[in-house]
């Protein structure tokens, strides 16, 4: 097995950082196989050793998984020379993995973001061949109808010429106001391209105000997640997934 510095392993898994852990093994907080441990520099097999840092268990993981509640404002990418990113919402801690968004949002667009490191899992969530559903909640200028839900169903031609794949299209509440009438929908898309559902919605004439993600694949937005605010997989979403 691969084998790994102590003061690495223990920063890595949110202990600190570098310079804080080094200093809790001088301080005698830390163990390995039973033994306090007195030099951070020691190199161990983080698979198979039992760290302690103040007797709890330091448990290796090389991965990390994230649900985000992407608010509006912030960029779906790890750097942006102007803007926020998701990866700036993360505390310190649960970027020391380096997790990277599966796909992306648009700025103004709100709801779950997967972040992981795991490249395996990204790629197979984005792959265009495996069609994985991703369901919106949008509010639509316009009055969404039974000929929309037809042409989804279809498939509608984009700005650009591209036909979608068939779309389970949901229509919800209306109401009328003086610049007409708006709908809330529910959009079911088995594909990402860019800017999709806007685009899908201009190519029938209307406009979407507002547009939500809320689920993506087998995972879906966990309802208590505000805006802004994330949280781990549970090990059964990750089931899911993987
Ligand atoms: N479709 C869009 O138009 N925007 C998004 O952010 C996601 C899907």
């Amino acid at each position: 097995a691969k084998r790994m510095r102590l003061d690495k392993l223990l920063a890595n898994m949110g202990f600190g950082t570098r310079s804080e852990v080094r200093r809790a093994v001088k301080q005698g907080r830390v163990t390995v196989d039973g033994l306090t441990a007195k030099d951070f520099g020691l190199t161990i097999d983080p698979e198979s050793a039992e760290v302690r840092f103040d007797g709890e268990e330091v448990v290796y993981q090389e991965t990390i998984y994230v649900m985000l509640n992407k608010p509006q404002g912030v960029i779906s990418a790890t750097e942006d020379t102007r803007d926020r990113t998701v990866i700036d919402l993360l505390e310190p801690v649960d970027r020391v993995l380096q997790p990277f968004p599966v796909g992306r949002l648009d700025k103004d667009t709100e709801g779950l973001l997967l972040l992981t490191n795991d490249g395996k899992l990204a790629h197979d969530l984005l792959s265009p061949r495996k069609h994985v559903p991703k369901t919106y909640e949008a509010l639509v200028l316009g009055d969404v109808g039974e000929s929309d839900q037809a042409a989804f169903r279809q498939g509608v031609t984009l700005d650009d010429g591209y036909a979608t794949m068939p779309a389970e299209l949901v229509v919800g509440e209306k109401e009328e106001r003086a610049d007409g009438v708006y709908s809330r929908i529910t959009l079911t898309i088995h594909e990402g391209k860019f800017h999709q559902v806007k685009r899908m919605f201009e190519a029938v004439d209307k406009r979407v105000l507002y547009l939500k993600r809320i689920s993506m694949g087998p995972l879906a937005l966990d309802k208590k997640l505000k805006l802004g605010e994330y949280r781990l997989l549970t090990d059964t979403e990750l089931e899911a997934l993987l």
